[in-house]
This record gives C-alpha cells, sequence and structure tokens, in this order.
C-alpha cells in the first residue's frame, strides 16, 4: 500500500540543524534555526515564564478538560489587545475578536481556510523572499493562484519598494496580500512608516486584502506597541484584516504552540457568523488547542506586574541581537571585508540577510562548521561574544575565498 509514496524533499532549516547536531567539530556554529539563544549559546526560558509555570502547575483548580474549540477566552482577549492596543477603536466597537490557534503556523492555516471556503479567495501573494511556509500553507488549503511581489534588493541589499507597489499594483481585487508585521523573515527590513501608508493606499484603492502575520512583536524592537505600528496603522484606515499572532518567539514558547488569529471586521454584526465558521474550521482541523501555553501568556499579559517583566525580558532579547548585530558589523569593517555591511545593523529582529551567496554559504558549511542557509540568512541569535570573532573571520574568508 505505501510502496508508491515517494520520498519528499528534506525541509532545509530542520536538515541543517541536524547536520549541524551530527558535526563534531568543536568551533561549530548554528545561525540557521530560529529560536532566540542566550549569550552563552543556550536556549533561554523567559524568568516570568518559569515563574508562571510554576505557579500554574501548583494550582489545584487547574485541571486538563478540553479548552472550547476556540481557546481560552482571556488569552484571546489579551492577545488581540496586544496586538490592535488597548485603546483600539475596533475593540471598542466590538469589531475585533480572536480565536486561539497552534501558534503562528495554525493562525495561518485556519485563515488560509477560511479565506478560501468562506470567502472564496483562490489568489495570494507573498513576499519575494518570504518565510517559505506560506507557499505551502496557502498551496496545502487549496489556493492555486500562488503569486510572489518584489521586496528585497540583491544588489543594494534593501527593500525594493517600487518593485513591491508595482506588484501589487497588479493583484486583482479580493487577492490576499500577506504582509509582515514587524521583523520581515528573512530579511530583517520592513517598510517605513510613510512606506507603510502608501502600501495601504494602493491596498484601499485596489481592494487588496490584508492578512499580516505577527511573529515577532515585541520580540524586534523590544516595544510591542512599535511593532503592531503598521496592524494598526491599517486598522486606523477602516480595513478589514487577519492577523496571526505567535507567542514563540516573544515569550519563548516555541513548542508550547501558543497563537492567536485575530478578525477586524468593519462591522460588530458580522461577529457571530465568522466566528462560528471559524470554530466549525477548528473543529473539523484539530478539533481544540492546547491549554499549556496560551494559560501562561494569558497569566502573564493580564497581570500588570508579570505584564513589567514580560516586558524586560523583550527588551534583553532584542537588545542583545541588537549588539550583534552591532558587533558583527563592526568587526567585518575591521576586517576590511569587501563590501558594505551597514545592513547589518539596520535590519530588525531575529535574521539578517547577509547578502552571501550559495557558493559562499556551501564554504561558510564546509570549510568553517558555521550552518546557514543557502540563502545567506542567518539567525542574529546564535551569535555570541564567544563565536562571533570566529563567524566575523569565517564570513571575512568566505567573501574573499
Ligand atoms: N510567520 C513567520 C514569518 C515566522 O517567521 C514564523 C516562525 N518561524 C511563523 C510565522 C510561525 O511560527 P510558529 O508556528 O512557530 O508560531
Amino acid at each position: 500500500i505505501y510502496a508508491k509514496v515517494e520520498k519528499g524533499p528534506a525541509i532545509e532549516v530542520f536538515a541543517l540543524t541536524q547536520a549541524f547536531k551530527d558535526d563534531s567539530n568543536q568551533n561549530k556554529v548554528n545561525l540557521s534555526v530560529g529560536a532566540y539563544r542566550t549569550d552563552a549559546g543556550v536556549p533561554w526560558v523567559l524568568p516570568v515564564v518559569r515563574k508562571t509555570e510554576i505557579a500554574i502547575a501548583s494550582d489545584e483548580s487547574v485541571n486538563h478538560e478540553y479548552l472550547p474549540v476556540t481557546g481560552l477566552d482571556p488569552f484571546t482577549s489579551a492577545a488581540t489587545e496586544l496586538v490592535l492596543g488597548a485603546d483600539s477603536i475596533a475593540i471598542k466597537e466590538n469589531r475585533a475578536f480572536g480565536v486561539q490557534t497552534i501558534s503562528g503556523t495554525g493562525a495561518l492555516r485556519v485563515a488560509a481556510e477560511f479565506l478560501h471556503t468562506q470567502l472564496n479567495r483562490n489568489e495570494v501573494f507573498y513576499s519575494n523572499p518570504t518565510w517559505e511556509n506560506h507557499h505551502k500553507i496557502f498551496s496545502d488549503t487549496g489556493f492555486t493562484s500562488l503569486h510572489s511581489y518584489r521586496y528585497w534588493d540583491q544588489s543594494k541589499r534593501q527593500l525594493d519598494f517600487n518593485g513591491m507597489l508595482a506588484d501589487l499594483d497588479q493583484a486583482p481585487p479580493g487577492a490576499v496580500i500577506i504582509l509582515h508585521a514587524c521583523a520581515h523573515n528573512p530579511t530583517g527590513i520592513d517598510p517605513t512608516q510613510e512606506q507603510w501608508k502608501q502600501i495601504a493606499d494602493l491596498m484601499e484603492h485596489k481592494k487588496l486584502f490584508p492578512l499580516f502575520d505577527s511573529a515577532y512583536q515585541g520580540f524586534a524592537s523590544g516595544d510591542p506597541d512599535r511593532d503592531a505600528w503598521a496592524v494598526r496603522y491599517f486598522v486606523s484606515r477602516g480595513f478589514e484584516l487577519l492577523t496571526c499572532q505567535s507567542f514563540a518567539k516573544n515569550f519563548g514558547l516555541y513548542c508550547e504552540r501558543a497563537g492567536n488569529l485575530t478578525v477586524v471586521q468593519q462591522h460588530a454584526s458580522t461577529k457571530a457568523a465568522v466566528h462560528s465558521q471559524l470554530t466549525l474550521i477548528i473543529r473539523g482541523m484539530y478539533s481544540n488547542p492546547p491549554a499549556y501555553g496560551a494559560r501562561i501568556v494569558s497569566a502573564v499579559l493580564n497581570n500588570p506586574a508579570l505584564r513589567q517583566e514580560w516586558m524586560d525580558c523583550i527588551k534583553q532579547m532584542s537588545s542583545r541581537i541588537r549588539e550583534m548585530r552591532s558587533l558583527l558589523r563592526d568587526k567585518l569593517v575591521a576586517l576590511g571585508t569587501p563590501g558594505n555591511w551597514d545592513h547589518i545593523v539596520n535590519q530588525i529582529g531575529m535574521f539578517s540577510y547577509t547578502g552571501l551567496n550559495e557558493n559562499q554559504v556551501r564554504y561558510l558549511i564546509k570549510e568553517h562548521h558555521i550552518y546557514l542557509l543557502k540563502t545567506g540568512r542567518i539567525n542574529m541569535c546564535g551569535l555570541n561574544t564567544g563565536n562571533i570573532e570566529y563567524v566575523a573571520k569565517a564570513i571575512h574568508a568566505a567573501v574573499t575565498a
């Protein structure tokens, strides 16, 4: 029965992590997988998360009953408020609500299913490049018209804004446009506020549907309000939209799959029907979401003191990343590595699109045991004061080889 199944391609990021694990060289560095590491190179359980876990574990009233299909209400309301803002007009007018999802990926998958089956959308546009799962999620859902819009100018190592607008201008009315809310993965380059305004003008004029992917709120700049600026701006303009939130990075809850799909509508009256259809979609996919991560996020966001502790944690993570950006740029400049490396400090969030080409990437892996994606994307969190000198010298060697 199974003999005809063909082996599928490896998923690059997981294959690299396996190769890294199998590598016995003691200088090896993993710059591929998208997870935070401390300066000691190890995963970090946020202290406020650990504290909250212990409190939940010792709370006798907590049990393991099923959650409702659309999740834990205090979690979805706190998550919705986090992305739209406490003073959001859409929340005040009861035009926004959230449903809990299996992290950011699950939010995207439920959103895609809803757009496809309920709103008859079949056309989606994502940036070139983008997080590679965007294509797979929408194609698996049944979207047959999948396109990319220009985003990265490889020669200038910056946003190709004119190309982006020109490509969006070609999208038919009703097309779903995936926008990274902040800290674009993989380039680390976001539009400026002025550019976001122009994107909104075009999308309003062309009647395009914004789907925000918000995987790095707070983790990017250390300020959740700043990182949500684009989403809130679109809401203030009166757009109906969806936002897919992940709590993997900003709470360090990668494996706990805490996510939220926020729906912003023009009229409160559509909520009952939309909510009921999302409920049915989730029911058929996985029935109801896991509670563990959502309980932690909910406990932290709904308690002012714990929330402040979380704010301190995200500041700590984002400033360590910024420090690594400056250090890497400075070291490459000091080494006299050919090229301009300012893009490393101008980019934001977990990733940097270094501009290294496939040959240089192969050289780094083979000769220096430094693992990164073939696009030249590196996870800044894999760098630390102990390995940055080694990595900078290896990049220098790769560029001058
Ligand atoms: N969107 C983007 C742009 C991402 O980078 C990620 C995480 N790599 C996700 C969504 C989803 O992550 P998760 O499902 O782990 O929340």
